[in-house]
C-alpha cells in the first residue's frame, strides 16, 4: 500500500493545527488537533512511499511509534487518503496506460471525491473501460452525450440512429461539419471514436462482457435521446417497453422547444418509468392524451427548435447521471426530470412518481421500501429533494453513511 493524501482537495491550515482539505463545500473537511510533526508527514502521503518507508520517516522526524497507523487509519476513515497502489489488476492495466491515464487523470482525480475507499477510484475509472452503453438518437445531444461517455472512460458506446447528418445536427463535441450528408450512425460512431482516449483491441470487444451487463440487450446502460423533441417531452411507453421487460437501466434527455431534459433515469420495476410518467400526466389532466395524439400525428417537417448552449449542457448533464449510475451511485434522476428552459437556464427537478396501475411495478416496490426505510431528513442541498420525495434504499443508506463520517465534516 502506497498512501496518498487525495491531491484533488487543496490544502489550507485554518489555524496552527487545524488543516482543511478542499475548498468546495459539498467535499470539504476539516482535521484537527495536527501537531507541526504530524503537518510535515502529511506532506509524505503522496503515493511515493510504502508503509515501512513511512514508518521509518516519522521515527526521524520524532513521531511516536502508532502514529503513523493512526493517521493513516484516520485518513482512510475520512476517505482522504487513497492508495497508490490499488484497485485490483483492471487499475494495474490502467496505470500501464500512461498516455491513456493522463487524459483521463482529472476524471480520476474527481473520482477520488465520492470513491472513499482506498484503489476505489482507479478501479471505478478502470471499471468504465469493459462497460457497454447504448446511444439512440445522435442530434445534438445524442452524439455530444456518446461522445462525453467515451471521452470518460467508457470502453464502447454504441449510438443509434437512422438518416443522414443534416447542417443543424452539427454540435462542437459531437457531429462535426464535414459529416454532413453522410448517415448518422457512421458518423456519430467516428465521433465516438475519435473522443476516446484509448482504444481497446477489437478481439477483446468482441468477448467483453460485464457482469452488469444485462444479458438479452448486453449493455449496462442505454440512454433514449431523440432529436424530436416531442420523444423527449412524452416518452412513448411502448417504445421503452423491452427495456422494461428486459430489465435494463435507461436514461432520457433531449431538448423539447426551448426546454432541456434530463431523465428519469429508470431502474425497471424499480424507479418511475415513461408509462408512469405518461399516466401521471393523465390522472392530472384528462386532455393529455388527447394532445399527446395530435402531437404524434402532425409530425413537424421544419426544423425544431434547439439550443446549441441548452443541448451541450443536456449532454453533459445527462453524461453526467450516466456515469454516476454507471461508477455504482444512484443519480438524482431517478424519479425526477431535470429541467432547464433558456433564457434563464434555472435547473430545477420535476418528480416522476411510479404510478400504481403501471406495469413495471415500481409503485409497489416503492411502497415496500416506504414501510422499510426511515425517511431520511433534509439536508439543504437542493440535489437530495428528490431522493427525500422518493426514498431510495441505495440514497438512504448512503446519506447514513455521511451522517456516520460527519465528525470529519465541515461547513465550509
Ligand atoms: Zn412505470
Amino acid at each position: 500500500m502506497h498512501p496518498m493524501v487525495k491531491p484533488a482537495l487543496r490544502r489550507g491550515w485554518r489555524d496552527l493545527n487545524t488543516v482543511q482539505f478542499g475548498m468546495a463545500p459539498a467535499h470539504a473537511m476539516v482535521l484537527g488537533p495536527v501537531d507541526t510533526a504530524t503537518g510535515s508527514f502529511l506532506a509524505l502521503l503522496d503515493g511515493t512511499r510504502g508503509l515501512p518507508l513511512l514508518y521509518e520517516e516519522a521515527r526521524r522526524m520524532g513521531l511516536p511509534d502508532g502514529h503513523v497507523d493512526a493517521l493513516v487509519d484516520s485518513l482512510f476513515g475520512s476517505g482522504l487518503l487513497d492508495d497508490a497502489t490499488g484497485g485490483g489488476a483492471a487499475a494495474d492495466a490502467l496505470r500501464a496506460k500512461a498516455a491513456v491515464l493522463d487524459r483521463l487523470r482529472p476524471d480520476l482525480a474527481s473520482l477520488s471525491l465520492v470513491a472513499r475507499a482506498p484503489g476505489e477510484p482507479t478501479r471505478r475509472l478502470a471499471a468504465r473501460r469493459s462497460l457497454r452503453v447504448q446511444v439512440r438518437g445522435a442530434g445534438r445531444v445524442g452524439a455530444v452525450l456518446a461522445s462525453l461517455l467515451t471521452g470518460a472512460g467508457v470502453g464502447e458506446v454504441d449510438v443509434r440512429d437512422t438518416g443522414c447528418v443534416e447542417p443543424w445536427d452539427v454540435a462542437p463535441g459531437g457531429l462535426p461539419a464535414d459529416a454532413i450528408g453522410e448517415r448518422r450512425e457512421e458518423a456519430a460512431r467516428r465521433a465516438v471514436r475519435a473522443a476516446a482516449p484509448d482504444r481497446p483491441p477489437r478481439r477483446e470487444r468482441a468477448s467483453r462482457r460485464s457482469p452488469h451487463d444485462d444479458p438479452r440487450t448486453g449493455f449496462s446502460l442505454v440512454i433514449v435521446a431523440p432529436r424530436d423533441g416531442l420523444d423527449i417531452h412524452a416518452p412513448d411507453p411502448f417504445a421503452a417497453e423491452p427495456l422494461i421487460a428486459s430489465g435494463t437501466p435507461h436514461l432520457y434527455a433531449g431538448v423539447v422547444e426551448g426546454t432541456g431534459i434530463v431523465g428519469p433515469f429508470v431502474l425497471p420495476g424499480e424507479t418511475g418509468c415513461a408509462g408512469c410518467l405518461d399516466r401521471g400526466r393523465t390522472d392530472r389532466d384528462e386532455t393529455w392524451p388527447r394532445l399527446v395524439a395530435q402531437w404524434r400525428s402532425g409530425r413537424p417537417r421544419h426544423v425544431q427548435a434547439c439550443d446549441l448552449a441548452l443541448a451541450t449542457a443536456v449532454a453533459g448533464v445527462a453524461a453526467g447521471h450516466a456515469l454516476a449510475f454507471l461508477d455504482g451511485d444512484m443519480p438524482s434522476s431517478a424519479g425526477a426530470r431535470w429541467e432547464a428552459s433558456v433564457p434563464r437556464f434555472d435547473w430545477h427537478a420535476r418528480p416522476v412518481w411510479a404510478h400504481p396501475a403501471c406495469r413495471c411495478g415500481a409503485a409497489e416496490k416503492g411502497k415496500e421500501e416506504h414501510t422499510s426505510e426511515e425517511h431520511t431528513s433534509k439536508d439543504g442541498e437542493p440535489h437530495e429533494t428528490m431522493a427525500e420525495q422518493r426514498p431510495l434504499r441505495n440514497l438512504s443508506h448512503k446519506t447514513r453513511a455521511a451522517r456516520l463520517s460527519g465528525t470529519w465534516r465541515a461547513h465550509v
